[in-house]
């Protein structure tokens, strides 16, 4: 087995002791603080750079450091000595913005674990299940930890029972604070049954004592909880739990990790990030309960020559390679960063590789681990190691990084379409040519955004997940490529379908002078549910339309697919069955096929009661109890239909479905009427009918 440079210097060689998770939070959690500190307190970074100043070392990107959100996920890694072995944790940075979706998902596909960072204050917010459940998805075992407990409202119990209650009962502490709010003075180790007090604000005076006596009926009743659902994990444990005998420190971390690795425990643990208080501990469960790549023992694919033909691999250094790519980010310096998830085997810089999605081969220049916006070069990476590759030309995120003499496909991972766009323009019209290589590369770097040009206008068009991703690329193209574009006003999505089956039939004739033409097809259009997408099925008997013809019938209407009768939209979610038809010996041939259809199917549809569809999103909002009467209020002006509304700490959520054409600007609607108290979160839902009395105005638009 071939070890990296890095790996050497740092004396960790094993890959059970490495530890692959991502950091998960609701925005403003504190996930990035408590990135920062982890970096800090593993000795990689030297410095405490406040996140409110914008320092954080994983947000490099400016636009992130505006914003204050983590959109880029890079991957860093550190190194953390617990129970005196050395481990090595990497860590993908996973953004917290709903409107970043898809990036949570690739991230969490090639997690062995996370910590899902809380804010004390607040307990399960909105975005937390959400990635919460995205997590259990994937099977990613999962830590909690209940962050803010110094804060004013940071509230240990009230977070842990909302987190049993919301996500899971399995959720134990491990641990409790001593103290509270700005008395927050020390954690008990529930484990270990010890105290660790802070006795300064750097986290670097840390004594490690006995449990305080105020405070030892409380843990000793949460231990018992602890012990409990140890025993209903491990049989052995339970025995001597139910007999009432000494169960030891390594027989419950034992417990723990294996209810962790299993998904049968969440052990929740607190802390503050921000006042260094509970990372050193935190880091100490990232090691001891959260799995190595080994404890996940195969990963299986398929054939990529063979879809029905299963392949398998051992999570070794000895198997064939096998890696998943799963994030392309643009670099200044080098350019291209593919950054790889190796599974199975080694990979080496300066040889070839086989990208079995596409087909084709790639050259390994350079192996680079990330720390944030700084690198280390190694030749050799091996299987359980996260590294970013320079070299690839025509791989993209989700493609499976395997050899060519033993391939094999890991599932790709799905992304949503786009339902925002807007036209854009350089300001000036030598930057053209520059903004088109650009685009280019956004696209590249982010599977839900696309740049296209519109047909009918050449206009540039960029389409994403909502009218903040959009920005957020218009920003990346003016600071780091010095394009200034100017943008059209943000466009819907929409998408056409019809409500009722028709049958309908089609003929083409054109026999009068020189070569003729003719086709004739019989279709029924049938509905679909939402999401079905396209399906065309051949029902021709007796050869009434000859086999070679129907594939262009097929095409035909999937050219017409792409411009729906109403407004020029994508037809979606309809089923068309070819029944009949007939042909002429020497009229007709694949190109008067396809262009029946089109025609058929474009018949067709006008008499199958054809509607408009519009996306739309599901809106959070948090805010100061004041405000909910005109919030809600605003959201019924929009067309919103109120889901629900809870109490959460002291602010009221309001969870409504808000059609995305009435949600433009209602980030800075919502600031101006609750005086920037109320905060807004949305993701893209569904696709519904849009009411009659408003399809008009949308095609006046
Ligand atoms: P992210 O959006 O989840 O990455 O959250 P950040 O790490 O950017 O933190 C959001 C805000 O909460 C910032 O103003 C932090 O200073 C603050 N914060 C983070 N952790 C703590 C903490 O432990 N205690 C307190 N009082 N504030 C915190």
């Amino acid at each position: 087995m071939s070890t990296t440079a890095k790996q050497k210097t740092e004396g960790v060689t094993n890959v059970k002791f490495y530890r692959n998770i991502g950091i998960i939070a609701h925005v403003d959690a504190g996930k990035t603080t408590t990135t920062e500190r982890v970096l800090y307190f593993t000795g990689k970074k030297h410095k405490l750079g406040e996140v409110h100043y914008g320092e954080a070392e994983m947000d490099f990107m400016q636009q992130e450091k505006e914003r204050g959100i983590t959109i880029q996920s890079a991957a860093t890694t550190c190194f953390w000595t617990a129970n005196g072995i050395q481990y090595r944790i990497n860590i993908i940075d996973t953004p917290g913005h709903v409107d970043f979706t898809a990036e949570v998902e690739r991230s969490l596909r090639v997690l062995d674990g996370a910590v899902t960072v809380f804010d004390g204050k607040m307990g399960v917010e909105p975005q937390s299940s959400k990635v919460w459940f995205q997590a259990a998805k994937y099977n990613v075992p999962r830590l909690c930890f209940i962050n803010k407990l110094d804060a004013i409202g940071g509230d240990f119990f009230m977070s842990l029972k909302s987190i049993r209650h919301e996500l899971d009962d399995n959720a134990v502490a491990i641990q409790l604070p001593i103290g509270s709010e700005s008395n927050f003075k020390g954690i008990i180790d529930l484990v270990a049954m010890k105290a660790h007090m802070f006795h300064d604000e750097m986290g670097k005076d840390i004594e490690i004592t006995e449990i305080p006596a105020e405070n030892l009926e409380q843990a000793k009743e949460y231990r018992e909880v602890l012990l409990d659902a140890a025993a209903s994990i491990d049989d052995d444990l339970a025995e001597k739990f139910l007999a009432d005998e000494e169960i030891t420190y390594d027989e419950l971390v034992a417990a723990i990790r294996k209810g962790v690795i299993t998904g049968r425990m969440f052990p929740v643990l607190g802390g503050s990030a921000l006042a260094n208080k509970g990372v050193q501990l935190l880091l100490d469960s990232v090691a001891l309960y959260l799995p190595a790549p080994t404890d996940i023992k195969f990963i299986t694919g398929h054939n990529p020559y063979n879809s029905e033909e299963e392949v398998t691999r051992e999570l070794t250094a000895d198997q064939p390679l096998s890696a998943l790519l799963f994030k392309i980010a643009m670099d200044p310096h080098v350019g291209s960063l593919a950054f790889c998830r190796i599974y199975s085997g080694t990979i080496q810089s300066g040889t070839y590789v086989y990208n079995s999605a596409k087909q084709i081969k790639e050259r390994v220049g350079r192996i680079i681990l990330m720390h944030a916006n700084k690198r280390e070069e190694v030749s050799t990476a091996t299987a359980g190691d996260i590294v970013a590759v320079v070299g690839f030309k025509d791989s993209f995120t989700g493609n499976t990084i395997c050899e060519e003499a033993n391939p094999i496909l890991l599932e790709s991972i799905d992304f949503p379409d786009p339902v925002v766009q807007y036209a854009i323009e350089p300001k000036t019209k030598s930057d053209q040519e520059k903004m088109g290589e650009v685009l280019r590369k956004l696209v590249q770097e982010d599977p839900t955004f696309r740049a296209n040009t519109d047909k009918e206008t050449g206009q540039t068009i960029i389409s994403g997940m909502g009218e903040l991703h959009l920005e957020i690329k218009v920003d990346i193209m003016k600071r780091d490529y010095g394009i200034e574009v100017i943008t059209g006003k943000p466009q819907v999505a929409y998408r056409e379908t019809i409500e009722n089956e028709i049958s309908h039939r089609e003929v083409l004739k054109k026999q009068t002078g020189g070569a003729g033409q003719f086709a004739d097809v019989e279709i029924i259009l049938t509905p679909q549910e939402r999401g079905a997408g396209y399906e065309f099925i051949d029902e021709v008997k007796g050869g009434a339309v000859p086999r070679e013809y129907i594939p262009s019938v097929d095409k035909g209407i999937q050219n017409a697919l792409d411009s729906g009768v109403i407004g020029g939209y994508p037809v979606v979610d309809i089923k068309v069955k070819l029944v009949d038809g007939s042909y002429h010996d020497v009229d007709s041939n694949t190109d008067t096929f396809r262009i029946v259809g089109t025609r058929a199917f474009k018949e067709a549809m006008r008499k199958a009661t054809p509607i408009l569809l519009e996306p739309i999103m599901k809106v959070v909002v948090s805010t100061p109890p004041d405000y909910a009467g005109d919030v809600t209020g605003a959201l019924s002006a929009k067309r919103g239909q109120i889901k629900g509304m809870t109490n959460r700490g002291k602010m009221q959520e309001i969870t409504a479905d808000v059609p995305i054409s009435n949600l433009f600007g209602w980030v800075n609607d919502l600031r101006s009427m609750s005086k920037g108290k109320a905060n807004s979160v949305m993701e893209f839902s569904h696709y519904e009918k849009v009411p009659a009395n408003v399809v008009n105005d949308i095609l006046a638009k």
